[in-house]
């Protein structure tokens, strides 16, 4: 049987200590949480489920939720499941997101015996009243702690994610928030505008939030764009800045539209021409019946071709239009040429050596193009 090659599994993992105020994600407090070890029986039964189909892995990403609040017994338990199950590249990045105070010597003894080889922790911000709006379970200094352990465990390739837009956050504390943590000299800084999920604590106290105006979001976004392009960050993806080399493989195939596997609640796969997702429902999924899922679709070429564009146009270098030619049999640009010559114009577009991408003014405003443009 062949080898598929290269792919990406991500692995959810749905505990958190407890809910942020903006978290839509699919996580739940984990104390209480009496079906952890069913979740992760489960889990591991539902990574199994795929020992027939040899494939090979070059990216493996635990998420989450908190990733980092599973035991060392568990964690090393669904790495067994996944080294059973799957042949793993030699260099195979291994990320496991993290949050501070969840990580401990035993834990990252583990990671490290497992092969994970970049972790990433959610930091957001280092002003205390900016932590406690956004309901995060730690302050700068567990933060810090947290980072400098990881560090003495040997772990240089680490991502800190950072947000704007945070209730009371202001220009300044942004720009004191964003130097902090580069004089930290993390290999990967991912940058999120806050969005008001409904459903969340703060859908629902919206009148009573000190938020920054959109003026102000938009100098935090050029801010982040401009200094950290500045101190050697490229920035690759609409939300995302590496230092050169440190690019993270597994998200860059959900935007290539490479192939990837999940596993795990709320976790979809695309994988052999099919897009299919587990349910949200914590109930539903520990009663999952071998390969079930609550979604399954062939994805037709007129999908895989908008996705292909859609997911593309969010990274810096955009996508082949040959490629794109070869693969849907149509002409990206002719089809669509009168608005993509005026997007130009205003200086949110490029097409440069067979490649069409947005600039950094573009990726600003990226929601807006990508809607008139696919
Ligand atoms: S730590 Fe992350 S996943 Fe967990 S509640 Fe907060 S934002 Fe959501």
């Amino acid at each position: 049987m062949m080898t598929t090659d290269s792919l990406g599994l991500y692995v959810h993992i749905p505990f958190c200590v407890r809910k942020c105020n903006y978290c839509d994600f699919c996580s739940f407090p984990y104390s209480g949480a009496a079906w952890r070890d069913e979740y992760i029986s489960a889990l591991c039964s539902e990574i199994r489920s795929y020992s027939h189909k040899k494939i090979r892995l070059n990216s493996i990403f635990f998420g989450g939720g908190t990733p980092s609040l599973l035991t060392s017994d568990e964690f090393c338990s669904i790495f067994a499941a996944i080294q059973d199950t799957f042949e793993i590249s030699p260099g195979c990045e291994f990320t496991v997101e993290a949050n501070p105070k969840t990580l401990s010597k035993e834990n990252l003894d583990a990671f490290r015996k497992c092969g994970v080889n970049r972790l990433s922790i959610g930091l957001q911000s280092i002003h205390e009243n900016e932590l406690k709006k956004l309901g995060r379970i730690h302050n700068f200094e567990e933060f810090l702690d947290s980072y400098n352990l990881a560090r003495s465990f040997g772990f240089n390739n680490i991502n800190i994610d950072l947000m704007y837009g945070i209730p009371e956050q202001t220009i300044d504390s942004f720009r004191e928030t964003l130097k902090t943590v580069h004089d930290l000299s993390p290999t990967h800084i991912s940058v999120y505008g806050l969005i008001i999920e409904e459903g969340t604590p703060f859908y629902k106290s919206l009148d009573s939030l000190t938020l920054p105006n959109e003026d102000i979001e938009c100098e935090m976004y050029y801010l982040a764009a401009d200094f950290l392009k500045a101190n050697g960050y490229s920035h690759y993806e609409i939300s995302n800045y590496s230092r050169p080399g440190y690019e993270c493989r597994h998200n860059l195939k959900y935007w290539r539209c490479d192939e990837y596997i999940g596993v795990g609640l709320a976790a979809y796969s695309y994988f052999g021409s099919r897009r299919y997702g587990n349910t949200n429902d914590p109930r539903v999924y520990l009663q999952r019946d071998g390969a079930k899922y609550e979604y399954d679709e062939v994805i037709g070429l007129t999908d895989a071709a908008y996705e292909y564009a859609m997911l593309g146009l969010r990274l810096a270098e955009g996508f082949s239009l040959s490629d794109y030619r070869k693969r849907f049999g149509e002409d990206f640009y002719q089809s669509r040429s009168e608005i993509i010559d005026s997007f130009i114009r205003e200086g949110y577009l490029l097409i440069e050596n067979d490649r069409i991408f947005l600039t950094e003014r573009g990726f600003y405003v990226s929601n807006a193009i990508l809607t008139e443009l696919i």
